[in-house]
């Protein structure tokens, strides 16, 4: 990544949560940040509005049916990429500088590989291209001499608090990640089997898109971060914690050996982290507005409640073993979390039915990216089966 000068940026799901806080941490950073190519699943509407307001010369749409409705909307000399080679082509291309991949599911994953081999930067708000494939993207990165950023607040926090550490990982004691606990924080045991979708995706603190929503409320996100965090700071999954905090106002911590913690503090605005991984090691005055401590009454911080909300020993379990079951955990969930929406399961079951696909799966280790996708399909099937039955 050069420096002092505009970051030229590749924004894979432009027209997601993520996507269109990237665009505005952009628009008010324009000497800083420059947008040179978008990507969208298929909102082709919007996505074309994003082209014409940022100018961009390049957009990928990976559903391939919608290639025709996009021409017609687009000024001409546009170039359209399609299909997962389309996100792949932009990832790489000569004049980007950091490619931000925020793509649900695991369509990230080769376009990340692609912008590595390309000698990218990459900004991660995708939590499955580390979850699923954290060994290989992380020995690539290190091979190529390229950053992981981390969008993701917790871990862009635990990222800013270990900035200023020079010494070994062994005298970090502990990675704190904070969970708000979701809606269902306080609700007795009993009563989760009553929640509906609609209870599932009224998110206290955050606002955000309806997967990671529930994945919030079930725990499953905090999940998927400690698996993340394993990843992106070489620490042994036995020093990763989560503790609740409802507030969301401490994104994350770091607790070093003599003691003392380091957190992160901000409003829950996703500007923050997106802006820090884009000027990085920069800080820039944007429009993002700071804590009034003034007006802050409290920050609670309690335990999980790991024996009614299964998700972060579930995790604890796929991230010791490694291989191939943090892809299966990753997986199951994802089928559970549709089932639950669509009214198939009910809310712990989502739970169950990670366990029981993590239970039947024969880990795989070191496994390469065609096994981790062939051990991602299976999980799903065997969810689905869990789902139907
Ligand atoms: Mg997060």
């Amino acid at each position: 990544m050069s420096l002092g000068k505009k970051r030229r940026v590749v924004l894979l799901g432009s027209t997601g949560s993520i996507g269109l806080s990237t665009l505005k941490v952009a628009e008010n950073l324009p000497e800083e940040i420059e947008i040179i190519a978008l990507a969208a699943c298929s909102s082709v509407g919007v996505l074309a509005e994003q082209v014409r307001a940022t100018g961009v010369k390049h957009v990928a749409i990976y559903d391939p049916s919608k290639e025709s409705e996009l021409r017609a909307l687009l000024p001409s000399g546009v170039k359209i990429h399609i299909g997962p080679e389309g996100l792949s082509e932009i990832a790489s291309l000569a004049e980007a500088d950091i490619v931000l991949i925020a793509i649900v599911g695991t369509a990230g994953l080769q376009p990340a590989l692609a912008a590595i081999e390309a000698g990218k930067d990459l900004a991660i708000a995708s939590k499955e291209i580390l979850v699923m494939a954290g060994e290989i993207i992380t020995e690539r990165a290190a091979e190529k001499g390229v950053r992981i950023l981390p969008v993701d607040s917790e871990h862009n926090a635990i990222f800013q608090c270990l900035e200023g550490h020079r010494g070994p990982n062994s005298e970090i004691s502990r990675l704190i990640l904070t969970a708000s606990g979701g809606p269902f924080r306080e609700t007795p045991a009993a009563d989760l089997w009553d929640v509906s979708p609609e209870m599932a995706l009224k998110h206290p603190t955050w606002e955000m898109g309806p997967k990671i929503t529930i994945d919030s409320a079930t725990l499953f996100n905090k999940g998927l971060e400690m698996i993340e965090a394993r990843w992106l700071f070489g620490i042994g999954m036995g020093r990763i914690e989560a503790v609740i905090h409802p507030q969301s106002i401490v994104h994350s911590m770091v607790e070093f050996t003599d003691g003392s913690v380091l957190a992160q503090l901000s409003r829950t605005d996703m500007g923050f982290p997106i802006q820090y991984a884009l000027t990085y090691p920069a800080r820039k005055k944007g429009a993002l507005k700071p804590l009034d401590f003034a007006r802050l009454s409290k920050l609670e911080f309690s335990a999980p409640r790991l024996e009614d909300f299964p998700a972060l020993t579930l995790a604890r379990e796929a991230g010791l073993m490694g291989g191939t079951l943090p892809a299966v955990f990753n997986a199951a969930n994802e089928i559970a979390v549709d089932a639950f929406r669509s009214g198939k399961i009910r809310f712990p079951q989502i739970w169950e039915c990670v366990a029981e696909v993590m239970r039947k799966h024969g880990t795989i280790q070191s496994p390469s990216l065609d096994t981790i996708l062939r051990a991602d399909t299976d999980a799903r099937q065997a969810a689905q089966a869990f789902c139907e039955k």
